[in-house]
């Protein structure tokens, strides 16, 4: 769908997938103008294609397009585009345990010019491809390393928009963190590097002994849709959900004093996965062969059955798209 300050929305088209034509001049390509989405298509036992909340991603990405300055694509468009896209490609939506059809809307800046400025010409694009299930050998804790020198996102700053810039400062730290044995990197706030904010790709929270839930307040983070439906099914099981800054040094202390009995991450790729280690430069917590917590393990079970319909969807968060 491609957008121009005197048409607004116009001209949706499906296309066979291919290389994207872009001038040299692209906006995209020099300042980084650009926001994207990332949603699944499960397929149910009936054979029927459902996707998780898709009005929260049109949300999110109209909140990214307010930041980065790009015009925002209303959600009966997001969600018709979707739709039309898994309809063509149903046969791509695969069937075996915990695998789905993964969905990648994105919005560039396409103008040609070199000054810096909102574009005038931006296009909207959605791709799609099969996606395996995340744990094809059963659920393994992560192991976390913590990036001490680097920063995601800062205060005043694009962290809650999902935009490219803030992947790309995220490469070389994930980067250190595969060096390191760990397979994501967790980020603190940029300023006193001391309140935990998120993975490279996940949220995080924290269960205490007491059935308290902690995970870091909005702000600095990306909003993840798992992260909300999480706190809405913990506080339907009665936790107490707190959602505030928290200190890298409580994590340490809570899990050395058995406060802090599990530490999950979450997001639309690994769902809900257990975090089995914290590696710090000079320290450590936990164990990478560290038994996955039963908090942690049901309330996955929960989302993933609701997901693939092997439960009822009584929050009404399931979409059907074919
Ligand atoms: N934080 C970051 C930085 C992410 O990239 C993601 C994945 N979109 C998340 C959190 C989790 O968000 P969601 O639950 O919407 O996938």
């Amino acid at each position: 769908i491609a957008w121009s300050e005197e048409a607004g929305w116009h001209d949706a088209q499906v296309k066979p997938y291919g290389p994207l034509i872009l001038d040299p001049a692209a906006a995209v390509l020099h300042y980084a103008q650009e926001i994207f989405e990332g949603l699944k298509a499960y397929r149910w036992a009936d054979g029927s294609v459902w996707t998780f909340r898709p009005e929260a991603n049109a949300e999110r990405l109209q909140r990214s397009a307010r930041r980065l300055a790009l015009p925002e694509l209303p959600e009966s468009a997001f969600i018709a585009a979707i739709k039309r896209l898994v309809e063509i490609d149903k046969e791509w939506v695969p069937s075996a345990p915990e695998t789905s059809l993964y969905l990648r809307p994105f919005m560039i800046a396409s103008e040609a010019f070199l000054g810096v400025r909102p574009a005038h010409g931006v296009d909207f694009h959605v791709i799609a491809s099969p996606a395996g299930a995340y744990f094809p050998g059963g659920i393994k804790p992560v192991s976390i390393w913590l990036s001490e020198d680097w920063s995601r996102a800062g205060r005043g700053g694009m962290g809650a928009a999902k935009t490219g810039g803030n992947y790309a400062s995220s490469l070389l730290p994930q980067a250190e963190a595969y060096e390191q044995g760990c397979q994501q990197v967790l980020f603190l706030d940029s300023e006193e590097r001391t309140w935990v904010e998120e993975l490279g790709g996940m949220n995080v929270f924290f269960v205490y002994a007491d059935g308290r839930v902690v995970t870091p307040a909005l702000g600095t983070i990306l909003e993840g849709i798992t992260r909300s439906s999480v706190i809405r099914l913990l506080e339907e099981r009665g936790h107490v959900v707190e959602e505030r800054r928290f200190d890298i040094a409580e994590w340490r202390r809570g899990v050395e004093s058995g406060d802090i009995v599990e530490a999950f991450a979450c997001g639309t790729a690994a769902v809900i996965t257990p975090i089995g280690r914290l590696k710090a430069r000079d320290w450590e917590i936990g164990a990478p062969d560290a038994e996955p917590g039963a908090l942690t393990m049901s309330l996955r079970e929960e989302l993933t059955d609701v997901q693939y319909g092997r439960r009822p969807d009584h929050h009404g968060w399931m979409t059907r798209l074919a």
